[in-house]
């Protein structure tokens, strides 16, 4: 067993020269090999360089605390239940038999890590492992819902959990009942309407915001903790008409609450809150408006969550432009059945989400000049289109079709349907998000024996868990799923002092 700051791991410990640790840090040295490529004329000159990094991870497990913006939702309800059945790992029975609850769809909890070769035999670790992460049954929740139903209700409504478990979960939910918070009925849908009737009154945005500031403040004092995460997972709000002197700068942003303009969306208020709290926060969608947030050092991942159809598009594309196959067409249909799909039924709300899934494959294509010459070759027929339709529930169906030139001018088409239980995929993930976000706050870095600092405030580490990630100003996102997930895997791998993959195996060929 190795004790790695209060957390016991007994999976793997690291020996070696170039990691230290002491009872609060550890800190790993790394030589990361990159190459440098300089135009000379129509030619490429490639340099091969190493820089020296430390990075410096605090091992020191916080007490967490996550407040969820539409914390009665599906995704809302299924996440908190989820990990309540986990934590005192209740069974229920279905047509299928008796289920153990677990955490299948976590990155962190469910998947694993190769850390390396004993013998010839590949060693592999689960993710949670390799670096002291917090353990998501030690997460208090709380949040707001604009409607009252406490969570047991709320998770009969959303009908998303066996039957069985909802029962056996009722005792712990029915006690939660979600803060009233900040309604305003021209952001989302007009059929939500009918659930909002749980809302701070009155509407003057300042008192809203410093309702929420307060509610934050409470919930850390009452339950004691060291750290505060808030994620927004209530309704994709439309976007607001952008005005450079209303949203323009974070103290133009500030002013326009005060004097409550109307083009400020409920997530501006909670972002705001976030500014002030230096909390961490997932959305974008209004980031580019907090100049000041490097100031604020709050964590920004990207926009939504990149659970089933996006996973899937970004592995498919990644896979046929690797393969030299030329994608020329992407369309992309959806039928859904939850509350979510309903809200997405009217126009406005359904401008943001295309945005956020449309952009998913840009970066996958541009990279391969030999299939995409011309910026116009890039300009593919990528067509989503969202349905509503109640009898589907919350398992949306997602049909896919991709036509793609092959050799010779011939096709090659899928036809992909995927049935994609959409908050069962959507809670793990947004556990991975909360977890991840929380260590990277504990992480610093050090290039070139320069002072360590912390991780930009665009989290781009987390852009395998996000439809629409972001970058660090002036750098390329990356959407390719394999890219993403090796990205996280190595800088946590790194951090702990391992090794990071390239996947030749020299050790067992030639070892
Ligand atoms: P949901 O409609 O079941 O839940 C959203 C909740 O937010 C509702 O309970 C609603 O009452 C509440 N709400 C709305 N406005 C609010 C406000 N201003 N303040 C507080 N609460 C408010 O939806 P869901 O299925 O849980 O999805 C939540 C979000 O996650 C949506 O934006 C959805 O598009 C996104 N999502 C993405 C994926 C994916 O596959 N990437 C999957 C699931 C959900």
């Amino acid at each position: 067993l190795y004790i790695f700051g209060q957390q016991l791991i007994q999976s793997m410990k690291v020996q070696s020269t170039t990691t230290q640790q002491d009872d609060h840090f550890l800190i790993a040295d790394y030589d990361y090999k990159s190459t440098n490529i300089e135009k000379n004329g129509d030619k490429y000159i490639a340099k091969p360089q190493i820089t020296n990094f430390k990075f410096k991870t605090d091992t020191r497990i916080p007490k967490v605390g996550v407040m969820l913006v539409g914390w009665g939702g599906n995704n809302g309800t299924t996440l908190t239940g989820g990990i309540l059945a986990n934590k005192f790992n209740i069974t229920w029975n279905s047509r299928r038999g008796t289920h153990q609850p677990n955490f299948y769809g976590s990155l962190t909890q469910s998947s694993v890590i190769k850390i390396g070769t004993c013998n010839t035999e590949e060693v592999f670790v689960p993710f949670k492992d390799v670096l002291p992460m917090v353990n998501p049954c030690d997460i208090v929740f709380g949040g707001w819902d604009i409607s009252s139903l406490n969570l047991a209700d709320a998770m009969g409504r959303a009908q998303v959990v066996d039957y069985d478990l909802q029962q056996k979960l009722r005792p712990y939910l029915e006690k939660l009942v979600p803060l009233p918070s900040i309604y305003y009925p021209d952001f989302i849908a007009a059929n939500q309407g009918d659930r909002a009737d749980n809302v701070i009154p009155g509407n003057n945005k300042l008192e809203h915001l410093n309702t929420i500031r307060k509610n934050i403040a409470d919930f850390k004092q009452q339950n004691n903790l060291d750290k505060v995460i808030l994620l927004w997972t209530a309704n994709t709000e439309r976007f607001c008409v952008e005005d450079p002197n209303v949203h323009g700068t974070a103290e133009k942003l500030m002013k326009s609450i005060e004097s409550s303009h109307p083009e400020n969306q409920c997530i501006n208020n909670f972002c705001m809150c976030c500014l002030f709290r230096r909390m961490l926060i997932h959305q974008w969608i209004t980031i580019k408006y907090y100049c000041s947030r490097k100031k604020a050092g709050v964590f920004v991942a990207g926009d939504d969550f990149k659970t089933g159809q996006t996973k899937f598009k970004t592995c498919l594309v990644e896979y046929l432009v690797g393969a030299g196959i030329k994608p020329k067409a992407i369309i992309s249909y959806n039928h859904l059945g939850n509350n979510d799909g309903k809200n997405l039924s009217q126009e406005s709300c359904f401008k943001s989400k295309e945005r956020s899934k449309k952009t998913c494959v840009d970066d996958i294509l541009e990279s391969n000049k030999v299939l995409y010459p011309t910026e116009e070759e890039l300009n593919i027929d990528h067509t989503i289109v969202i349905k509503y339709c109640p009898e589907t529930g919350d398992s949306k169906k997602a049909m896919d079709e991709y036509i793609a030139e092959i050799f010779l001018g011939g096709r090659q088409t899928f036809a992909v349907y995927n049935v994609c239980e959409d908050s069962l995929l959507a809670a793990p993930l947004i556990m991975d998000l909360l977890l991840l976000c929380e260590l990277f706050e504990r992480i610093q870095f050090s290039k070139d024996s320069s002072e360590f600092q912390r991780f930009d405030t665009v989290l781009s580490w987390l852009s395998y868990l996000m439809k629409a990630p972001k970058s660090e100003s002036g750098i390329t996102t990356i959407n390719a799923l394999s890219r993403q997930r090796a990205m996280l895997e190595n800088l946590v791998k790194v951090c702990a002092g391992l090794t990071v993959d390239d996947n030749l195996r020299l050790e067992v060929r030639y070892g």
